[in-house]
C-alpha cells in the first residue's frame, strides 16, 4: 500500500475508533508489586493487519496526524485509568510534535479534567531526541504540564545522546533506560557498567530509574542488584487490553507479584 493510502487509513481509524490501547504493567523492583502501565496505541486495520507502531507513529508525526492520534490516546489512558485504584500510574508516550503544539497543554488539562484523573497518576514519556532539538521550547513546555501536577520520564534512554546535562535541567521524576542497554545487562561487564552509571547519575540528580524490556530473571536480579527502582518486560508482563472490569494485571495474574501465591517472579 503506498504512504498517501496507508495515511489515508490511519487518518480514518483516528476519527472511527479503529485504534486502541495495550497497557503494560511497571513492576517496582523493590518488592515486585504493580506500581503503573504503560499505554502503547495499537491499530488493527482490514487490510493491513495489525500495523505495528514503529510504522504508524512515524506516519503520524509526518503527516501531522499524531496531534489528533496524541489527543485520543491522552484522553483514553486517562479514562480508563480513573477507573483503576488510586496508586496505579499510567504512563503515556508523547511525540516531539506534539510537545510543538501550541494546544498540548489544554490538551492534558482537558484530559484530566474530563476523566477526573488525579494528574499525579499521569506520567509523559518525552523521548531525548524531542528535546534536544530545542531544549529552551521543550523545557518551558514540560515546566508548564508539570506545573499541573503531571510526571514526567525520559523514554528511550541511551539510544541518543544519553545527555546529563538534560536530566538535571528539565522536570523529570524518572528516567527510562532503553532496552537496547539491558539487553546484555547480565551478561556483558561493559554494558553493565553503563547501566550503573546511568543509575547512580539519576539517583544522584533525585530521579528514579525505569529499566526497559525485561526478559528473563537474571536481568531483572542484575537490576535489583545495581538499585535499579522500576522495570517493565515480557517477564512481568507484554503489553495487553485493558481488562473489561478491574485493573490491569501482571504476568502471573495478580497485581502484586509479592503477596501472590505462588509468585509469578520471585525477584
Ligand atoms: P516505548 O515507549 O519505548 O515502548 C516500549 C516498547 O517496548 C513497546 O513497543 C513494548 O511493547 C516493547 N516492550 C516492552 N517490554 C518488552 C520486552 O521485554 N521485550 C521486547 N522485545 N519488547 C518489549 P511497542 O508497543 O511496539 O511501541 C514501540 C514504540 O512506539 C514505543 O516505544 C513508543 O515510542 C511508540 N509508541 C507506542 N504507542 C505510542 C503512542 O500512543 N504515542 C506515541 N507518540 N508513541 C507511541
Ligand atoms: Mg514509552
Ligand atoms: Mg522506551
Ligand atoms: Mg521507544
Amino acid at each position: 500500500m503506498d504512504p498517501g493510502a496507508m495515511e489515508a487509513r490511519l487518518r480514518e481509524a483516528i476519527l472511527t475508533g479503529g485504534l486502541c490501547l495495550h497497557y503494560q504493567p511497571v513492576v517496582d523492583l523493590s518488592n515486585g508489586s504493580m506500581v503503573g502501565v504503560e499505554a502503547l496505541a495499537r491499530w488493527q486495520d482490514a487490510e493491513l493487519g495489525a500495523v505495528p507502531p514503529d510504522e504508524f507513529i512515524p506516519l503520524a508525526e509526518s503527516t501531522g496526524l499524531i496531534v489528533e492520534l496524541g489527543r485520543w490516546v491522552l484522553d483514553r489512558a486517562c479514562r480508563q485509568a480513573a477507573s483503576w485504584p488510586d496508586d496505579l500510574v499510567v504512563s503515556v508516550n508523547v511525540s516531539p510534535v506534539q510537545l510543538r503544539d501550541p494546544m498540548f497543554v489544554d490538551d492534558v488539562k482537558i484530559a484530566l479534567g474530563d476523566s477526573g484523573l488525579g494528574p499525579e497518576r499521569l506520567c509523559l514519556e518525552v523521548t531525548e531526541t524531542a528535546i534536544v532539538t530545542d531544549v529552551a521550547d521543550a523545557a518551558a513546555v514540560l515546566r508548564r504540564v508539570c506545573d499541573l501536577g503531571v510526571q514526567f520520564a525520559l523514554d528511550d534512554f541511551g539510544t541518543g545522546h544519553s545527555s546529563l546535562t538534560l536530566l538535571r535541567n528539565l522536570p523529570l521524576q524518572t528516567v527510562k533506560i532503553d532496552r537496547s542497554l539491558i539487553r546484555r545487562v547480565a551478561t556483558e561487564a561493559q554494558d553493565a557498567v553503563l547501566v550503573q552509571l546511568v543509575i547512580d547519575a539519576a539517583h544522584t540528580l533525585g530521579l528514579r530509574v525505569c529499566a526497559e524490556g525485561i526478559e528473563d530473571l537474571d536481568q531483572a536480579q542484575q537490576l535489583v542488584s545495581m538499585g535499579c527502582d522500576t522495570a517493565q518486560g515480557w517477564l512481568f508482563g507484554r503489553p495487553v487490553p485493558a481488562p473489561a472490569s478491574g485493573s490491569p494485571q501482571t504476568a502471573g495474574g495478580s497485581p502484586l507479584l509479592a503477596t501472590s501465591t505462588p509468585a509469578p517472579v520471585a525477584l
